[in-house]
C-alpha cells in the first residue's frame, strides 16, 4: 500500500487467512476469486501428488508425467470444467489443448491464449506449469461469472510434454507447433523408462491425437493472437529483492554440448604420469576452466551429467570420459563468445598432462535468446504497476526455457512471473503462497485484457 494514494483506492483480494493487498482498483474492474484458484489448483494436484514433505494436504510434490494416467485424468477434468464456461475445445496432433471463448466482435482472428502445462517432473511440485493453466480458468471464471467479454477470442492452451521429463524433449509440442521440432521426431520419442512407448502410441491410447495439425500456420494449424503465461520464477531473484511480479521481456539463449573425452586405460601404480593419458584428469580442468571462463563473460556454463565407462575401476585410468556443458546468457553473441573460449583452453588442457587426450563434442541443443514482443510485454508491465507499483514489480529475462519462448516466434508473447520460495523449483518443495498466485492471475486477467484493447485499437485504427 502507498502513502499516495488514498486508502478508497486500495483493494484487497482476501480469503480465509489471506489477502493481498494491491495498489487499487484493477483497471477491468474484475477481481479473480484467490480462494477459487488456491482450491482449484490443490484439487487437480490430487492427481499426481507424490513426495510428502510436511503435515498439510497441499504439503507434497507432484509427479504427474506426460500422459501418464493421472495426467490424463487431469486433462479430462479440465476439458470438462472449460466446456462448462462454453469454451470450444480443439486438440491437435501433440494433444495440445485449446480452450477458446468468443470475444464481442465474434472475430475469426486467432485467439489471445493464456498457456502453459499441466505436466510436472517426477520430483517435481505443484505449481510449476500447473499454476499458469488453472489461473487462466480462473481468469475465464471470472470474466464469464462477471458477463464480461473480450472484443477478440480469449482461452487457455495446455501444451503436451513442457516438462521433456518422460519423453526426453522440452517444451516439445510448442516448438512442434512453432516449427522448430519435426512432428515425427516427437511422435517417436520414447519413454524413458520403457522404449516401447512412444508420445505417439500414449497419445492414442490416452484419445489425444488430435485432427487438427499441430502448427502455428493459419490456413491449417491453430494460429495464436498472443500468447501469456504466467509461470513461478523458478530463481530466487523476486523474493530476494522483494519483488512480487515479474515482467518477462525474454529468454536466456542457451546451447548444450557433449564432450567425450578419450584417453587410455592403465594400471595406476605403474604408469607414470608423465606417460599417461587421463580423462579424467582432463575433463575435470575442463569443466573448472569452463565455470571461469564464464564468470569472465558473465553467463551461466553447468556440467550436469559425468561419466566414466562402467566398468572403470579404482587402480585404472577410465578409457573416456563422456560429461555436458549447458552455456547461458541472454545475448546469443556472448554464448557464442563462451563457446569459442571454451572448446580454445579444452585444446590447450587436452595437451597439458602426461601424453595428453583427445576430445570430440557435439551440439545437441542450440536454442537462441528470445526476445519477447514490445506489446505484450508492455500489457504486462501496465497490469504490474496498476497492481503493485513499479516497486513491486521488474523487469526480468527468463532463465529457463518455457513454451512462450516458442510461441514468441509466431505470436506476439510475454510471461508473467511471481515469486517461489528460496527460488526452488523442479522439487516437491516448490511453493508459491497463495497471495502470489493470487495477485499473478489477476496481473495475468489485466494483461489479457489490456492487450485486448490495444489489439482491437491498433487492428481497427
Ligand atoms: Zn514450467
Amino acid at each position: 500500500m502507498h502513502a499516495t494514494r488514498s486508502a478508497s483506492h486500495t483493494f484487497r483480494l482476501s480469503a480465509r487467512g489471506f489477502s493481498t493487498v494491491t495498489r487499487r482498483q484493477a483497471p477491468s474492474g474484475l477481481r479473480i476469486n484467490p480462494d477459487r484458484l488456491w482450491e482449484t489448483l490443490h484439487k487437480t494436484c490430487e492427481w499426481g501428488a507424490a513426495h510428502r514433505y510436511g503435515e498439510k494436504p497441499t504439503e507434497t510434490g507432484m509427479a504427474r508425467l506426460t500422459l501418464t494416467d493421472d495426467d490424463a485424468r487431469v486433462r479430462s477434468w479440465f476439458a470438462a470444467e472449460v466446456k462448462k464456461l462454453g469454451c470450444t475445445l480443439s486438440v491437435d496432433q501433440m494433444g495440445n489443448m485449446f480452450a477458446r471463448q468468443q470475444g464481442s466482435l465474434k472475430s475469426s482472428a486467432p485467439m489471445i491464449a493464456m498457456g502453459s502445462h499441466l505436466d510436472t517432473q517426477p520430483r517435481g511440485g505443484r505449481y510449476d506449469g500447473i499454476l499458469g493453466v488453472i489461473a487462466a480458468l480462473e481468469v475465464l471464471r471470472t470474466m464469464k461469472e462477471s458477463g464480461f467479454e473480450t472484443n477478440y477470442d480469449v482461452g487457455i492452451v495446455n501444451w503436451t510434454n513442457e516438462e521433456g521429463a518422460r519423453f526426453p524433449k522440452s517444451m516439445c509440442s510448442s516448438g512442434v507447433w512453432a516449427g522448430a521440432i519435426p512432428i515425427e521426431k516427437a511422435w517417436d520419442l520414447r519413454d524413458i523408462h520403457n522404449p516401447h512407448v512412444t508420445l505417439r502410441s500414449e497419445l492414442e491410447r490416452h484419445g489425444y491425437l488430435g485432427d487438427i495439425p499441430c502448427a502455428s500456420d493459419e490456413q491449417f494449424g491453430y494460429p495464436l493472437g498472443a500468447h501469456f503465461e504466467l509461470h513461478i520464477e523458478q530463481g530466487p531473484i523476486l523474493e530476494e529483492t522483494g519483488r512480487s511480479i515479474g515482467v518477462v521481456q525474454g529468454a536466456q539463449g542457451y546451447r548444450w554440448f557433449t564432450i567425450i573425452v578419450h584417453g587410455k586405460d592403465a594400471h595406476t601404480g605403474t604408469t607414470p604420469l608423465s606417460t599417461r593419458k587421463d580423462p579424467v584428469l582432463a575433463a575435470s580442468k575442463m569443466i573448472a576452466a569452463s565455470n571461469e571462463i564464464a564468470s569472465r563473460h558473465n553467463a551461466l556454463v553447468s556440467t550436469g551429467i559425468f561419466r566414466v565407462p562402467s566398468n572403470a575401476s579404482t587402480n585404472t585410468l577410465a578409457t573416456n570420459v563422456t560429461f555436458t556443458l549447458d552455456i547461458r546468457h541472454p545475448n546469443d553473441s556472448v554464448v557464442s563468445a563462451v563457446q569459442e573460449d571454451i572448446f580454445e583452453a579444452f585444446a590447450t588442457i587436452a595437451s597439458q598432462d602426461g601424453k595428453g587426450v583427445s576430445f570430440d563434442w557435439t551440439l545437441d541443443t542450440d536454442s537462441p535468446a528470445a526476445k519477447f514482443d514490445q506489446n505484450c510485454v508492455a500489457s504486462v508491465q501496465a497490469a504490474a504497476d496498476h497492481l503493485v507499483g513499479p516497486e513491486k514489480s521488474m523487469l526480468m529475462t527468463s532463465g529457463a526455457g518455457h513454451d512462450t519462448v516458442y510461441t514468441s516466434k509466431h505470436c506476439p508473447s510475454a510471461m508473467i512471473f511471481v515469486p517461489c520460495r528460496e527460488g526452488v523449483s523442479h522439487h516437491p518443495t516448490e511453493y508459491c503462497s497463495p497471495q502470489d498466485c493470487a495477485l499473478g492471475t489477476q496481473a495475468l486477467l489485466e494483461a489479457v485484457v489490456h492487450y485486448d484493447q490495444f489489439r482491437t485499437k491498433s487492428e481497427n485504427s
